[in-house]
């Protein structure tokens, strides 16, 4: 990286009030993050902690609660003119046809039709949309569409380019194929950006293209990890070196968090529950047993075809419950674990009821608040009411959502639809 910094967030911190003016939550906390000419950079963390919002406020597109962001040196307060984004849902205008789309970005900039046009047409060429001009976005591949929102960010010829998970939505080759363009023009200096911001939950995509990986950590978002990539280019799949890179980041964002990490950041809030269901839980586990009790997590999402994202919450759950222990990127069954795999389904019920009453969990609360009540019974907007207090509305109903579903197949409560009551039986079972 040369010393020229691009774009630069300077302890940007960021709070959203909470549903009815009950206060705020915060979201990102004194965050630093530098992009420096020739760099690409991918950012990794948790569903949750703030990747989205963190690239809308370099963009300018929304602000900081506290702190700054400069481009080249000079504030950022409003949709900053040398940045662009593609987002995930590719985000296309079902009304305008490629050219239209592709031309927004332009127009937002205010230059005008005759130079719009050409430098759209020019950035269609560059993108391989040649010949689908006038098509419109339900007209084509989801592929197509991810092309359509490149070239819309390139033709204003940014110097970062912001990317939000962009190749998730597709399709494993169709992500290879994409991905491995978008390098060759990178590479081959065939688009003017001069550095890369890429949120991705794919390990091996961060290590094969990025210089640095940065990490996010939870609650709230913070930098946890930011590490150079020494790897000399070309890099390939195959190579044990990329290998072993990726295996020290599984192990980095499998790891939990030393308490006090997060600094002055960690609040007094509930842990939260990985959002793992119980019936995907003991998928896992039997996974892990048929494949001797032991597996690395990076090569199993890898068998499975599946995303970091989709296995991590399961290992968490795992771990949570004692049902599995996670070193070094492997994660092992325990005795307990063991366990539950071998039983029967009702004695499956009875260990994992007593895995959730040894440690203190959402769930636990959840069953003491019941017990307290003379009823023992509560409405779920009691709970959603005190976890909005800690999580956004729709973090509070997922987080609510995991615990009825532990909570039920532990029955230790029980939940009833048509009250939307949260309830323990007066005999103590639910039947
Ligand atoms: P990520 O991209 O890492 O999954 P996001 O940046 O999308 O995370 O969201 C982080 C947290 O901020 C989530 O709890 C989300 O619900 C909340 N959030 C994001 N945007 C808003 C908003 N405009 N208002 C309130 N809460 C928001
Ligand atoms: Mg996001």
């Amino acid at each position: 990286m040369s010393a020229n910094l691009l774009l630069e967030a300077g302890q940007v911190s960021k709070r959203f009030p909470l549903p009815g003016g009950a206060g705020e939550f915060t979201v990102l906390d004194r965050l630093d993050l530098a992009l420096g000419e020739g760099e690409i950079v991918a950012l990794l963390g948790k569903s949750g902690s703030g990747k989205s919002t963190l690239l809308r406020i370099l963009a300018g597109l929304i602000p900081p609660t506290e702190g700054a962001v400069r481009y080249r040196g000079r504030p950022v307060t409003g949709p900053c003119p040398g940045v662009a984004m593609v987002f995930q849902s590719f985000a296309l205008l079902p009304w305008l046809d490629v050219l239209g789309n592709v031309e927004l970005g332009l127009k937002a900039r205010g230059v005008p039709p005759g130079l719009r046009r050409d430098k759209a047409l020019r950035m269609i060429d560059v993108i391989g949309l040649d010949g689908f001009e006038s098509a419109y976005p339900r007209e084509l591949s989801g592929g197509m569409r991810q092309r359509v929102g490149i070239a819309r960010a390139l033709a204003v010829e940014p110097d970062v380019l912001l990317m939000d998970e962009p190749f998730s939505a597709l399709d494993v080759l169709t992500a290879e194929s994409l991905r491995g363009e978008l390098m060759d023009l990178w590479a081959g200096r065939k688009i003017p950006t001069r550095a890369i911001l890429l949120v991705t939950h794919n390990i091996e995509e961060a290590v094969l293209l990025a210089d640095r990986v940065v990490i996010l950590g939870n609650d709230p978002g913070h930098v946890r990890a930011d590490l150079r990539i020494e790897l000399p280019r070309p890099r390939s799949r195959e190579d044990p070196d990329v290998q072993a890179f990726a295996d020290e980041l599984y192990q980095l964002l499998t790891r939990p968090e030393a308490a006090g990490e997060a600094g002055a950041a960690v609040r007094a809030a509930p842990q939260p529950l990985p959002h793992a269901r119980v019936g995907a839980l003991a998928g896992f586990l039997e996974i892990v047993a048929e494949r001797g009790g032991r597996v690395d997590l990076h090569r199993l999402a890898g068998a499975l075809h599946l995303e970091v994202r989709e296995l991590l919450p399961l290992v968490d759950a795992a771990a949570l419950l004692g049902f599995a222990t996670v070193r070094e990127g492997d994660a092992s069954l325990s005795p307990g674990g063991r366990a539950f795999v071998e039983a029967p389904g009702l004695a499956r019920k009875e260990l994992f009821r007593r895995a959730l009453e040894e440690r203190p969990s959402l769930v636990t609360r959840i069953h003491a608040a019941l017990q307290g009540k003379a009823n023992r019974r509560l409405s779920e907007s009691f709970f959603l009411g005190l976890f909005e207090q800690h999580w956004s509305a729709a973090e509070a109903r997922r987080q609510l959502d995991t615990a009825i579903d532990w909570g039920r197949y532990a029955e230790l409560f029980g939940f009833e639809d048509d009250t939307n009551e949260l309830f323990i039986e007066p005999a103590g079972g639910l039947r």
